[in-house]
């Protein structure tokens, strides 16, 4: 397997004291990588900065202008939970474009599969503005680019993000090319996610959304996901699946209450990729969003690492399943199935 990834210096520069989306994330990434020798098995590409032609197919070119020009003025916050420094603009730019430059590699067969280890995070930020740490819609930009500078006709976004990814769905809520699914706590940051937002006109159908109750733990999500999620990527028949990979659904995560273990993040990623060989010759890229415990969020991401490059016998968890009481499932797949005539 031939395994790309991303990242520069400059992911690290956007930075705020005590915030905990914050640099310390990727150097714990990097520096896991580098440890377990999984970093020379990857083969990188350069991060360069989007285009404006490519963000504003997902942001309204006045909110782009503004962020450049809140980090041209040294930085400030952008919403009550957004910051931006003087790199930040340039920093969102290369998440995005670095990202785009990776999907193509792997669409064009020069990389098999990937994963963007880049920063800020993207999946909250909706049309017209940042939410949540997140100043572009890094996965949705570089959907857009597959379907309309790549030519494919359907691409799949998983979003296994503890926090619904809104601005994901937000910019592509009337898109039926683009698949989109999440799992996420519910009810929770950012309000949104409920199981009956489906997307909107044309697209109707082709947005799945996997509310989670508190706790939720691997066998409830392994069921939800092959109930749902597996059945309705078989259906849409993606050539390319994206993942907005956040591990702060882990049950240590300080941010959030669910109850995955870095061993149920670990079938997820697997059988994702088992589903991506099935279904589209193997293209599947993964780019970071949140995870907020850095030794949970380093062996995440080089868990997913190693089954991007063919090894699912080799996994790292030091931490064990959640020990809280979990709660049943059955209902909400149900009403999924419903939702979704699984039937
Ligand atoms: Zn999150």
């Amino acid at each position: 397997m031939t395994t790309g990834y991303v990242f520069d210096d400059i992911f690290k520069k956007h930075d705020y004291p005590g915030h905990p989306e914050c640099a310390d994330r990727l150097t714990a990434i990097m520096g896991y990588l580098e440890q377990h020798a999984l970093l020379p098995q990857l083969s990188q590409i350069q991060a360069r900065p989007a285009t404006i032609p490519e963000l504003v197919r997902c942001h309204t070119a006045n909110y782009v202008k503004m962020v450049e020009q809140v980090s041209e003025r040294g930085g400030g916050m952008l919403d009550p939970d957004t910051y931006a420094n003087e790199y930040s603009y340039q920093a969102a730019l290369k998440a995005a474009g670095g990202l785009i430059d990776l999907t193509s590699a792997v669409v064009d067969g020069t990389l098999d599969n990937g994963f963007a280890f880049v920063r800020p995070p993207g999946h909250h930020a909706v049309l017209q503005g940042s939410m949540g740490f997140c100043l572009f819609g890094t996965v949705a930009i570089a959907a857009q680019v597959a379907r309309h500078d790549k030519g494919l006709e359907r691409v799949a976004i998983v979003d296994f993000d503890v926090h619904h990814g809104n601005g994901t769905q937000n910019i592509l809520e009337t898109d039926p090319h683009i698949m989109f699914a999440s799992s996420h706590q519910y009810p929770f940051y950012p309000g949104t996610g409920n199981y009956n937002e489906i997307g909107q006109g044309k697209a109707h159908g082709t947005k799945i959304n996997l509310p989670l109750e508190v706790n939720t733990d691997d066998e409830g999500i392994k069921r939800l996901y092959s109930d749902i999620v597996f059945p309705m990527l078989r259906r849409f028949q993606p050539q390319l699946i994206l993942v907005s990979a956040g591990y702060d659904a882990h049950w240590r995560d300080p941010l959030a209450n669910i109850g995955l273990s870095l061993t149920g993040y670990q079938w997820l990623s697997q059988q994702l990729f088992e589903l991506a060989g099935e279904l589209c010759e193997g293209k599947i890229v993964f780019a970071l969003e949140g995870g907020y415990n850095l030794p949970v969020l380093a062996a995440g991401v080089g868990n997913s690492v190693r089954i991007l490059l063919g090894d699912d016998k080799h996994y790292d968890d030091p931490f064990g399943l959640s020990p809280r009481p979990k709660p049943d499932v059955d209902q909400l797949v149900r009403v999924l199935k419903r939702t979704h005539d699984l039937d």
